[in-house]
């Protein structure tokens, strides 16, 4: 079934960090392509004129964008309006309305604090611009499974679960997207994609800064909160998740609730948290501060496919190196003589480049029957044409198609199984900045190889 385009987006939250960074340049190049045919308002309280405005969408492409093609860029401002108010004023309200202009489907995207999401979706709905609208919702989705809920009954009393975006940029990324096609495109893999030859699979997303001076907002999530509960679940659901139906749309994030519903709840013996040295003394954070920079969880999966399979995530800020990898580690052949304890495996790299590796053994040159380790590997080279993560999303959100957004169940589902550990639950461990995190994390994987240290 088709559904209509939207032939008018809105974004609040248009003087923002976000839209400075990820918003006009998704607009930007989908002009380019001659996908923004319809026009676009900016609503914020900032004191600008409609110059201004464009000035700051000009800025943002420079620094954050590809190269700005000026007839490009002029026809993009052509479609730019900019509505400057108070959220809880209906008086913002109406000037969105006349500046929709009969508009019939428009996409409204909600790019400001979630403090002030119910105060637009109040004011979208009595003035009128929600009908037949769609909304995109940035995270975060709640900060436990009440506050989700509740969140999602505050957009409900005026939006359709249908009508409903909730933007996980991991979904939107191309290495993401490469992980669902490996997965299902190929006959090779799917004999072996469970418990039967699969040992262990992990997970580290590593950042090698700090908080960056956005210490308030750290405060106030953590790393379980910020990364673990979304994009490394969602990409934990890519990969255990059974092969979904290609005759119904909403196949894709029925497979991904699945998996949610057999994660077992996290107890705190599954759970290591560290901060780094000197997050204490950042600006915004408590000098008693027991937040984690660093969180590194053992999932078990309760499935038929994955019973007794250890997931293991960790996730932290001034680490070593910037990386986000999966390892897929596979059992070891019975003939020990020519195979030592390295196993096969699946390596994927979902940032800052996309690789995908297969880890196999051969046989060392010489006279002894002996293996080493190799890998075939696949890099994707990025360029002009791929489509950021952003501009993916927008322009499916647009389109009304809503298999790479994070659904109710889903999102709930996924609070649900950090519920039992967020908060204090375990110490909090400090460890030095430029490490992988406290020793104690070893123990987690302990009886599994112990962790990958993905190569730089
Ligand atoms: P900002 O703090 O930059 O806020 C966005 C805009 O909202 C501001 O420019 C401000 O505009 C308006 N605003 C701020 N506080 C209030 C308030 N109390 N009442 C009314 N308006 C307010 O946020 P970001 O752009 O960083 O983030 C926006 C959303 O996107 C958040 O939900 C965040 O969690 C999410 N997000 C952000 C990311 C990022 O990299 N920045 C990454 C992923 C998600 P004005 O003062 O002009 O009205």
């Amino acid at each position: 079934m088709t559904v209509p385009r939207s032939d008018a987006f809105v974004f609040f939250g248009a003087s923002g960090d976000l839209a400075y960074k990820k918003i006009f340049p998704a607009l930007y190049a989908m002009a380019r392509r001659g996908h923004l045919e319809m026009p676009v308002i900016g609503v914020a309280r900032s004191e600008w004129t409609l110059e201004q405005f464009h000035q700051r969408a000009h800025e943002s492409i420079e620094e954050h964008g590809s190269p700005i093609d000026e007839g490009v860029f002029r026809q993009l401002a052509g479609r730019l309006r900019y509505v400057r108010g108070e959220y809880s004023d209906a008086s913002t309200y109406q000037a969105i309305h006349r500046e929709l202009a009969g508009a019939k489907r428009p996409t409204h995207y909600l790019a400001i604090p979630p403090s002030v999401f119910a105060t637009v979706v109040e004011g979208l709905g009595s003035s009128g611009c929600a009908e037949d609208a769609r909304l995109v919702v940035e995270k975060p989705f709640g900060r436990d499974l009440a506050s989700a809920q509740a969140l999602n009954r505050t957009l409900h009393k005026i939006f359709d679960e249908s009508a409903i975006f909730r933007i996980d940029h991991y979904l939107g990324k191309e290495s993401v997207q490469n992980l669902l096609m490996f997965r299902f495109a190929n006959t090779f893999l799917e004999p072996i994609w469970n418990q039967n030859y699969v040992e262990s699979v992990q997970i580290t997303m590593a950042e090698n800064f700090g908080v960056q001076g956005r210490g308030r907002f750290y405060e106030e999530s953590g790393a379980i909160r910020d990364v673990i509960q979304n994009h490394m679940l969602q990409v934990v659901s890519i990969l255990a998740m059974e092969p979904p139906l290609s005759t119904y749309t909403e196949s894709i994030r029925d497979e991904q609730v699945k998996v949610f519903r057999a994660i077992r709840p996290l107890s705190p013996e599954d759970l290591v948290r560290g901060q780094f040295r000197g997050y204490r003394q950042e600006e915004g954070v408590a000098s008693d501060s027991t937040v984690e920079t660093f969180a590194a969880v053992r999932l078990h999966v309760d499935s038929w496919r994955w019973d007794g399979v250890p997931f293991f995530i960790r996730a932290g800020k001034s680490l070593p190196i910037s990386v986000t990898e999966v390892l897929v580690s596979l059992k070891r052949p019975p003939l020990r003589r020519v195979g030592p304890e390295e196993t096969n495996h699946f390596r994927f790299r979902l940032s800052p480049e996309v690789l995908i590796a297969l880890g196999a053994r051969i046989k060392k040159t010489g006279e002894q029957m002996v293996s080493e380790p190799t890998e075939l590997k696949m890099v994707h080279h990025a360029d002009a044409e791929e489509m950021d993560a952003y501009e993916r999303l927008l322009g499916d959100a647009m389109a009304g198609d809503a298999t790479l957004f994070a659904r109710q169940d889903s999102v709930e589902a996924a609070w649900a199984i950090v519920e039992p550990i967020l908060g204090g639950a375990t110490p909090v461990h400090e460890y030095e900045p430029g490490t992988w995190g406290p020793a104690d994390a070893v123990r987690l994987t302990a009886d599994a190889g112990g962790w990958h240290t993905p190569p730089p």
